[in-house]
């Protein structure tokens, strides 16, 4: 198990998955989810003769339904343990995440992908529930404040500065949710990320307004386009850059954070016009993405980054020493569970 955890920490890329609890309201009887352990997890397939199939998926790390947002470093062992004993994973999730954010500061190029169809708690990781507290904000408020804390503890040796830019990939178009302009790729420091706005943080409620102002420009496009949230993917890029303060020497990373459109397909015979439009650059870009990490994975001599914006944009953070994390979320309701296996199957292409 040790040795598990080591081959982790050295792997470039990794994925977890996440299950959904039912929601207040909803009739929690049945499920597809049989069976969750720390690096597994069991799917019941019902079929029509009454026979239930049963599908096993193995995975970095397995969060269920109890898992909590938070970071409570200090019992994650203990966790550990109990969860072996409950057969029930149940750890928190950005205690996981720590380390790979972490590493932005060494100068680590890192891209977070929430996957999975729409409702499965892709945001609710990223970003949290509508209006978020300390204890329920996602993956993004977390990783900014973590990031400051270890800035602040470094500073007689370091000084890093911080910015992030967001942005939104709508039908394969880039628009800047910090300044509403469309945007191309641009260079930053020799590395090749979008040239959208980039603007300084340095305290939590800094990102907090950043993270407000891109709600409210996405939302502007929204009202047209009828819940566009789930039909674009949005990236939250984290910039650091550290000066040594003995040698001068200047190392810099950067994170993406990105919450995926999602990846529910929808039925060609049903839908016309823009929402086909839009379902087919869906389609085309997540598959995209999953044929980038899946050549990465299994160590492939090309990569093919050419085949959506969403890849190239983020092609310096894809491969080489960067490092992946393919974050994928399920719904645990019975009539998710040709999504849930789909979802699955590309997430266990990728690892
Ligand atoms: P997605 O972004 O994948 O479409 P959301 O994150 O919006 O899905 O989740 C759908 C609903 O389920 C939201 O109301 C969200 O707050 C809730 N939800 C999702 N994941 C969890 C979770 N782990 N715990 C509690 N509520 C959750
Ligand atoms: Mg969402």
């Amino acid at each position: 198990k040790l040795y598990n955890q080591l081959q982790d920490l050295k792997g470039n890329i990794r994925v977890y998955c996440r299950v959904r609890p039912f929601l207040p309201g909803q009739a929690s009887g049945s499920t597809t989810v049989d069976r969750v352990e720390e690096r597994n997890i069991t799917i019941l397939t019902p079929s029509k003769n009454g026979k239930d199939a049963k599908k096993a998926f193995t995975f970095n790390k397995v969060f269920g339904p109890t898992a909590t947002q938070e970071t409570v470093s200090h019992i994650i062992d203990l966790d550990i343990i109990l969860s072996f004993m409950l057969h029930f994973s149940a750890a928190e999730v950005y205690a996981d995440m720590q380390p790979l954010v972490r590493s932005v500061l060494d100068g680590y190029n890192v891209c977070i992908f929430a996957y999975g169809q729409t409702g499965a708690g892709k945001t609710h990781t990223m970003t949290g529930p509508n209006n978020p507290t300390e204890e329920t904000y996602g993956v993004n408020y977390r990783a900014l404040n973590d990031l400051f804390c270890i800035t602040q503890q470094r500073k007689e040796t370091i000084s890093y500065e911080v910015s992030v830019q967001m942005m939104e990939i709508y039908n394969e178009q880039v628009r800047d949710l910090l300044a509403t302009n469309e945007i191309r790729n641009g260079s930053v420091n020799g590395i090749n990320v979008p040239d959208a706005n980039r603007l300084p943080v340095s305290t939590t409620s800094d990102v907090i307004n950043l993270m407000n102002m891109g709600h409210k420009n996405r939302a502007v496009s929204s009202t047209a386009m009828n819940d566009r949230s789930s039909r674009s993917h949005s990236c939250m890029t984290v910039h650091v850059e550290g000066k040594d303060l003995t040698s001068g020497a200047i190392l810099r990373g950067c994170m993406h954070l990105v919450d995926l459109a999602g990846s529910e397909r929808v039925d060609k015979s049903e839908v016309t016009g823009d929402r086909l439009k839009e379902a087919q650059h869906i389609n085309k870009s997540l598959a995209a993405l999953g044929d980038v990490i899946a050549s990465l994975a299994s160590k492939s001599t090309h990569v093919p980054y050419r085949n959506s914006k969403l890849t190239q944009l983020l092609q310096d953070s894809l491969g080489g020493q960067a490092k992946t994390l393919m974050f994928v979320h399920i719904s645990p309701e019975l009539d998710a569970v040709g999504e849930t296996i789909s979802t699955l199957k590309f997430a266990e292409r990728v690892s």
